[in-house]
């Protein structure tokens, strides 16, 4: 299996890349109209991960009716330095007009090509629980092109209920489901003992995009790109550090007392 984790691929190097990444590198293309794999692999995790940030700013811009932007004011707004927004979008094949900047329209097109968010991605969503439904009735995914087209759980009890305009269907649906509705993304949100033999249904479902949101790692072919969203390990992290500052916070608020 392919762990596609973020954190651990920026530690690995460049090469490998997540499930969102991976789909975006088939889907990138270059000014002539030619799918550039390579463009996206070069284009690295942290600019990826940065697209996503801009699309929303112009989007706000569109909608105030605002035509043209400048790679500065973008900077600027993210924080970051002029350079590194300036690269950015130059992966996406946009370019620039002299003083005017970019056109808003035709930058949210590029990126939003560039991730491959232009089309629409169909998935089948394993476990309506508390977070599964959540996911379900979240509308934002729509600007990613993502589409929750189907929910799935194991509960006698859940099936044949509504949750978020989506009736929940019983496992055995499942792989006629995912086949006949050309699905290529799941999402997990089953708790963690049933997650591997859920992302096995998965798979043989036809399913090569996991987007995991359980913290097992799971073990499956190699073909298949697996996304975790560990919310445990997230919010470990952001504890530990709200502590630390927390912690030298106090300590400068008693040296201060001193
Ligand atoms: P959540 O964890 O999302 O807050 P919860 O506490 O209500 O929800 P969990 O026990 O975590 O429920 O399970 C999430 C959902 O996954 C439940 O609806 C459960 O019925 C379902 N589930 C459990 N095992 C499987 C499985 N093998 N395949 C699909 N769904 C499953």
């Amino acid at each position: 299996m392919k762990d596609r984790s973020p954190l651990r691929r920026a530690a690995a190097g460049p090469a490998k890349t997540s499930a969102l990444e991976s789909a975006t590198l088939h889907s990138a293309i270059t000014p002539a109209g030619t799918p550039s794999s390579e463009a996206v692999r070069k284009a690295g995790v942290a600019c990826v991960k940065r697209l996503p940030a801009y699309l929303q700013m112009l989007r706000v811009l569109h909608g105030e009716g605002q035509e043209y932007v400048s790679g500065t004011v973008l900077a600027t707004t993210h924080n970051l330095e002029p350079v590194i927004v300036r690269k950015d979008l130059a992966v996406t094949g946009i370019v620039g007009t002299p003083r005017r900047g970019f056109r808003v329209a035709d930058l949210i097109h590029a990126i939003e090509r560039f991730l491959g968010w232009d089309g629409q991605t169909k998935a089948v969503l394993l476990g309506v629980g508390n977070l599964g439904a959540a996911l379900l009735g979240y509308r934002g995914f729509e600007n990613f092109g993502l589409r929750i087209a189907g929910a799935f759980d194991a509960d006698p009890h859940k099936v044949g209920t509504w949750v978020q305009g989506r009736r929940v269907q019983a496992l055995s649906m499942l792989v006629p489901f995912a086949r006949r509705s050309s699905i290529t993304l799941g999402v997990l949100t089953v708790p963690a003992p049933a997650a591997q033999a859920a992302a096995e249904l998965l798979v043989q479902a036809g399913i090569h995009g996991i987007w995991n949101f359980t913290p097992v790692k799971l073990n499956l072919p190699e073909s298949v790109i697996v996304q975790t969203e560990d919310l445990a390990q997230g919010l470990a992290v952001l504890s530990h550090e709200l502590r630390i500052e927390h912690r030298s916070g106090a300590g400068k608020g008693a040296d201060q007392a001193r």
